[in-house]
């Protein structure tokens, strides 16, 4: 779990880096809004400590160009003292959740378990179309309809969704589904994903699965 602590006051940034460290967080410390909006944008982090009043761009302004560019981290807003107004004014730029200082570590960590569960919560289902597959109790659907997979064919539909509109060939899919202790001549990428097909097709008209002529294969967000 990595995280983006952006805070001015060194003595609160030490506390809270410190403290997150010793919870085995990996976090990355900028001090002003204009460097938390940039690493922000990179996508990379599971959660963002997001100090409002903040040199060169306000917690608000860095909380609203994340959510503008479609960044979806999940953003605790710590402020020193918080009107009902600023309150609503954060929570419609994108914060999740607020904290205000002074502030026990037990809570903070509290509110930093929970935000980070419900990415983890969104995680588990992944859409390619009407394609729902939930990655924890194994099973796919389809527009409501379950598809009902053999175990690798699951597991290489699970692949192929993870890297959708991505080409994987068939080794990548051969070294994530069956480990690397595989025989390279081997058909059986290409016998699973005919049986996946022809389960699909059951359901379907769209080719969710394409083949991409001696590269491998792809799942499209977009299929036709
Ligand atoms: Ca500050």
């Amino acid at each position: 779990m990595r995280i983006l602590l952006v805070e001015d006051e060194q003595g609160v940034a030490n506390f809270i880096k410190k403290g997150l460290e010793e919870e085995r967080y990996t976090v990355d410390l900028v001090t002003d809004g204009q460097a938390g909006l940039e690493h922000g944008l990179t996508g990379q982090y599971d959660l963002l400590i997001l100090d409002l009043m903040l040199p060169k761009k306000s917690g608000f302004e860095v909380a609203k160009g994340l959510r503008d560019t479609g960044i979806q981290t999940p953003i605790l807003m710590l402020t020193a003292k918080i009107s009902v107004q600023d309150k609503v004014k954060g929570l419609d730029v994108g914060a999740d959740d607020y904290l205000t200082k002074p502030f026990s570590f037990e809570e903070f960590l509290a509110r930093v378990r929970a935000l980070l569960r419900r990415k983890q919560t969104e995680m588990i289902k992944l859409e390619v179309g009407d394609l729902e597959v939930n990655t924890l109790s194994h099973r796919v659907f389809l527009d409501g309809k379950e598809l009902v997979l053999r175990p690798k064919e699951y597991a290489i539909l699970e692949y192929l969704v993870r890297a959708k509109d991505c080409v994987v060939s068939r080794t990548q899919i051969l070294e994530n589904v069956w480990g690397y202790d595989f025989d390279p001549t081997t058909n059986v990428v290409d016998v699973h994903i005919k049986s996946i097909r022809k389960k699909l097709e059951e359901l379907t008209p769209k080719e969710y699965i394409s083949t991409v002529r001696g590269v491998g294969y792809m799942v499209t967000t977009t299929p036709k």
